[in-house]
């Protein structure tokens, strides 16, 4: 907690102090530590570094709501699931080893959770970048226009997605063969335990959104998907 925190303070110092080459540089090795989730979170159990400075997404999601839902609630999943592995056959295993070999067994449920909402959070930071959201270009555009039609309709049904998963969830554009489907997945279940390749994700618990919108769910949705939405991660993560 504390060791992640001043990693947060050094970055944002290095990047004011380094100008908007040092900015450049910051994100070329970002790059760099590996463009798709699944294999940058999988290596261990730990709380990623945030890929912007924790003010950066608002006004639409507030410095506040960030250092609650990644400083507590996301450290909580890794710290939970580093005990849970501890002394068992999971010990040295990858997040997502962890995660497929427990999903749907009723002994490892607590494992499973955790795990999964440590691999959940992780992907939804970088589903998310300052000045993100809108209709995209390139493949990802492709791709949802042979999947749903327009961006218009994909859209509408993402939106619809997030604004029913009733109760604690989360709604995912995910790869499944060679077609893009809308998912919605409750508590902590996550596409990996399905098979399925996730593209992005928004995060529909009430600790995601309460600070800044109260009981708007829709009004964060909004802000997710005008706003906030990272095309460039959800590309990268195209097969
Ligand atoms: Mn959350």
């Amino acid at each position: 907690m504390v060791r992640n925190r001043i990693s947060l303070v050094n970055r944002r110092e290095f990047i004011i102090g380094m100008g908007v080459a040092g900015a450049a540089l910051a994100a070329a090795c970002r790059e760099d530590a590996g463009s798709f989730a699944l294999e940058d979170s999988g290596s261990d159990v730990q709380l990623p570094e945030l890929p912007y400075a924790p003010g950066a997404l608002a006004p639409h999601i507030s410095e506040n709501t960030i250092s609650f839902h990644y400083g507590k609630h996301h450290q909580g999943y890794v710290n939970k699931t580093k005990a849970a592995i501890s002394g068992t056959e999971f010990e040295k295993a990858s997040l997502e080893e962890i995660i497929i070999k427990t999903a749907g067994k009723s002994d490892w449920a607590a494992l499973f959770n955790n795990a999964a909402q440590v691999f959940n959070h992780s992907f939804f930071w970088k589903s998310m970048t300052p000045g993100g959201g809108g209709e995209p270009g390139g493949r990802i555009a492709e791709e949802i226009r042979r999947s749903f039609g327009d961006y218009g309709k994909f859209a509408e049904a993402f939106t619809n997605a997030a604004a029913t998963q009733f109760g604690s969830g989360w709604a995912w554009l995910v790869q499944d063969g060679d077609t893009l489907k809308i998912l919605q997945t409750a508590n902590a279940d996550t596409p990996i335990a399905k098979g399925m390749r996730p593209l992005i994700t928004i995060d529909v618990w009430e600790h995601a959104y309460y600070l800044d919108y109260q009981n708007r769910r829709s009004d964060y949705i909004k802000a997710y998907m005008d706003s906030l939405l990272n095309w460039d991660f959800a590309e990268q993560n195209l097969v």
